[in-house]
């Protein structure tokens, strides 16, 4: 339907490239709807242009360029820049529904049916579920509404400081009005969740439609091995779902990178893709299957390293795996360095 559209931002080329993933993912899964990616006057032209070979369109907003009440509400409450950027999806009025998604997002399988639920429809915060979280949102582009968000923000600023905050505040009966405008969690299975309820995902992580790699580590802060088809990244960052990091990674390093290249030409750029592997990272088997029982098995090495700390302090050190002298050395050798 083209009066129906996905709708992204990004503001700067990291965010950038997820949005790249994001968008080839909805392709991939043969979305019938149009894409739109926002995007922040400080994306590089190569990266503007692989989007639009993506996105049926790129628009950019520049808040502190418009003389538009955005321009107004960021004078008067500086620091929610990228919240009111995100909050422009309202001025897309050419289209009468959308669905937002994050650009820290990988999409699973064809989810064209959220386009039957109603504004505003969310799914359950991991953190605070009488929150939604604001990673995947179904919304009817209204001035009006823009106008009242806007209006919104001035008044009341935002409580966690982004755009959460914010549209919880102004949608603030979604947790008891209309339970149809609760999407399952399915729809925007974060990583953190996976580790809090490990059980639940272990019975229902199977059916997951969309995978949010929210928090402060995203898919990109990694580097990756194309050739072994490994992560590789620092014990500490190892935060998030090894396989669906993987999925991430393949898909990128196969349908973005090419792009990516072909618009730098000869000039530099930073892929994230390394051609050795480094001696001193975690490396996570490339091997995927459906089946949660690998799931399981990816989980294993996957304890925070907080929870590591926990651990040892207790004198339950695995002293076979992640703990083994080998590993403690090189860790102290990274120190010596
Ligand atoms: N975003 C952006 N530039 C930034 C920060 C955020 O474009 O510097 C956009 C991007 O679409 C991102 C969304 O805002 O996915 C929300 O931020 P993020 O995903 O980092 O928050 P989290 O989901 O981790 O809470
Ligand atoms: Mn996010």
């Amino acid at each position: 339907m083209s009066d129906q559209a996905f709708v992204t931002l990004a503001t700067n080329d990291s965010y950038a490239r997820g949005a790249m993933v994001l968008g080839q993912s909805l392709k991939n899964h043969n979305t019938s709807k149009k894409l739109v990616a926002l995007i922040g006057p400080q994306v590089s032209e190569p990266c503007q242009s692989v989007l639009k070979r993506i996105y049926d369109e790129v628009r950019v907003v520049d808040v502190l360029d418009s003389g538009d009440t955005a321009h107004l509400a960021l004078m008067k409450r500086p620091e929610l820049g990228v919240t009111f950027t995100k909050l422009h999806c309202w001025t897309l009025t050419h289209y009468s529904k959308c669905v937002f998604l994050d650009a820290d997002i990988l999409v699973l399988s064809n989810i064209d049916e959220l386009f039957d639920r109603e504004e505003l429809s969310a799914a359950p915060d991991p953190g605070w579920p009488d929150c939604f979280n604001s990673g995947v949102f179904v919304f009817c582009p209204s001035m009006e509404t823009y106008g009242k968000l806007l209006q919104y923000c001035i008044e009341h600023g935002s409580f966690d400081g982004g755009d959460q905050g914010v549209l919880n505040g102004f949608f603030s009966n979604w947790a008891t009005a209309d339970i149809s405008k609760h999407l399952p969690f399915i729809y925007n299975l974060s990583s953190i969740a996976i580790y809090t309820y490990l059980p639940a995902f272990k019975q229902y992580g199977g059916n997951a439609k969309v995978v949010h790699f929210l928090g402060k580590t995203k898919p990109w802060s990694y580097t990756f091995d194309p050739k072994a088809k490994q992560i590789t990244g620092s014990v500490e960052k190892a935060t998030t779902h090894p396989t669906f990091l993987l999925d991430w990674w393949s898909l990128y390093s196969s349908a973005v990178v090419p792009m990516l290249q072909e618009q730098y030409g000869d000039k530099p750029f930073h892929s994230g893709c390394v051609e050795f592997q480094y001696s001193d990272t975690v490396t996570y088997e490339s091997e995927q299957s459906e089946s949660v029982s690998s799931h399981d098995q990816a989980l294993q090495p996957q304890l925070s390293s907080e929870e590591r700390k926990q651990k040892w302090e207790q004198g339950q050190a695995d002293y076979m795996g992640m703990d083994s002298f080998d590993n403690i050395k090189k860790k102290l050798d990274t120190f010596l360095k």
